[in-house]
């Protein structure tokens, strides 16, 4: 699936002459760079660091992604604000192959790129990393919160609709399937 993008390209590394061996790059973005329902200025209202690990070995370039920021999220009993550390990692292998590439998709672990391909663009894997660095649960640390035990007052942040949740959950199921593999 390919996400429009009309975004900044947060994480494009040029991968043209790179050498074999490990190459390091950071970068720091704002949830508005993306320009993305689902990395609402709100939430991720904190500077996000992006660190790519990129491992190169003949036609092979392992891609270690590690995505971190805090975050404003709110107590699902209480509704008091919460303010949390994210973190997600992704790894993405990617493929020079001599051919060109019919169509690799984004969202598969395994890419081809072709020969010709200069660049890499690991911002649509920044973003789905952000996503999934959300908790499913937040609570907060309040004593009085944590004995309430009434029924969680929302499911998610009302400014959210159900299409987040639902992309959410499709996710976690990829996740799950991915590790029963
Ligand atoms: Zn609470």
């Amino acid at each position: 699936m390919k996400h429009a993008s009309e975004g900044k390209r947060i994480a494009h590394i040029k991968i043209s002459n790179l050498t074999n061996g490990t190459h390091r790059y950071e970068f720091e973005c704002d949830a508005s760079d993306f320009a993305d329902e689902w990395i609402d200025t709100e939430r991720f209202s904190a500077p996000i660091f992006i660190t790519a690990a990129l491992t190169k070995a003949m036609t092979e370039i392992v891609v270690e992604l590690s995505v971190s920021t805090t975050a404003s999220l709110q107590c699902d009993r209480c509704l008091a604000p919460i303010s949390k550390r994210l973190s997600g990692d992704y790894r993405i292998l990617f493929l020079q192959s001599a051919e060109a590439a019919n169509g690799s998709d984004d969202d598969d672990d395994v890419r081809v790129l072709s020969k010709n391909e200069t660049h890499i663009d690991l911002t649509p894997d920044v973003r789905e990393t952000l996503i999934l660095a959300v908790p499913m649960k937040n609570v907060c640390q309040d004593a009085a919160c944590a004995e309430n035990d009434a029924p969680i007052k929302r499911e998610f942040s009302q400014t959210h609709s159900k299409a987040f949740e639902s992309e959410w959950q499709r996710k976690l199921a990829e996740i799950s399937k991915k590790f029963k593999n």
